[in-house]
């Protein structure tokens, strides 16, 4: 595993490798309960979720920040939050997931793990957005196959501190969704900084990091009421 960290250039210790095992036998035990993951060959698991989460640690807008607060929404089965808090123990992390089954079981990863940089919240973004103790109170805020673009923006920029960044993971089709979302930059404060391309070994298609910065305190008229961002997007 470790050789296949380094291929990617992410050093990892005895102990972190440790805990990507231990991660990979939790999440093919309790497969079998919940869904969790379409993806179970540990080949696969480790490219296609492990180093593709670890993105974010090879860049160097994130590794420039000191001990920042990451917030995973839609982490699901911890994608990439909990890949990201096993290779960045300075930094905080607070997972979010509407689906309860989904939290339960990474609150059994946490605890197996040791991790004690990462807390978990069941619940909607568009209700955490309207809490104070979440809202414009993160570094960075990053998500994973959750919604397109316009959608996305409307759940995540409530969260990011003015100046910090909403980073999502994106495939190639990254550049239709930034067109259709010009309307949700604006209403949202938020402009496009910089994106970051990555080529996985041995996957064909490209991965990117978009960094999004937060202008502006959100506008409280946003998220709108849980629904409505997907089914009206900005
Ligand atoms: N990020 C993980 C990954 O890359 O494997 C999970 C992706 S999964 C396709 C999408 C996840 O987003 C699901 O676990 C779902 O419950 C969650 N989700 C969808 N809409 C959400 C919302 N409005 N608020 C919070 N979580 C949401």
């Amino acid at each position: 595993m470790k050789t296949v960290f380094l291929e990617n250039g992410i050093e990892i210790s005895d102990r972190q490798e440790e805990q990507f095992k231990q991660y990979y036998e939790l999440l093919i035990k309790w497969n079998d309960k919940i869904n969790l993951t379409a993806i179970t060959e540990y080949e696969e698991v480790l490219r296609k979720h492990f180093i593709d989460s670890a993105l974010l640690v090879r860049s160097e807008k994130f590794n420039e920040a000191k001990e920042s607060s990451v917030l995973d929404m839609g982490t699901g089965a911890g994608f990439p939050g909990i890949v990201l808090a096993i290779l960045s123990p300075k930094n905080k992390f607070t997972l979010v997931d509407s689906l309860n089954k989904r939290i339960d079981f990474l609150k059994i990863v946490i605890d197996k793990l040791g991790l004690d940089n990462v807390e978990v919240f069941h619940g909607r973004a568009e209700d955490y957005g309207k809490d104070e103790n979440f809202r414009n109170q993160f570094d960075f805020v990053v998500s994973r196959a959750v919604a397109e673009l316009p959608i996305l923006l409307e759940y995540c920029i409530p969260f990011v501190k003015v100046s910090g960044y909403f980073v999502p993971y994106k495939a190639k089709k990254y550049e239709d969704e930034i067109d259709s979302s010009a309307n949700a930059f604006e209403k949202l404060n938020c402009s496009l900084e910089k994106v970051e391309e990555y080529l996985l070994p041995k996957e064909e298609e490209k991965r990117y990091l978009l960094y999004i910065r937060n202008n502006e305190m959100t506008d409280s008229k946003y998220p709108r009421r849980a629904g409505k961002p997907k089914k009206q997007p900005l």
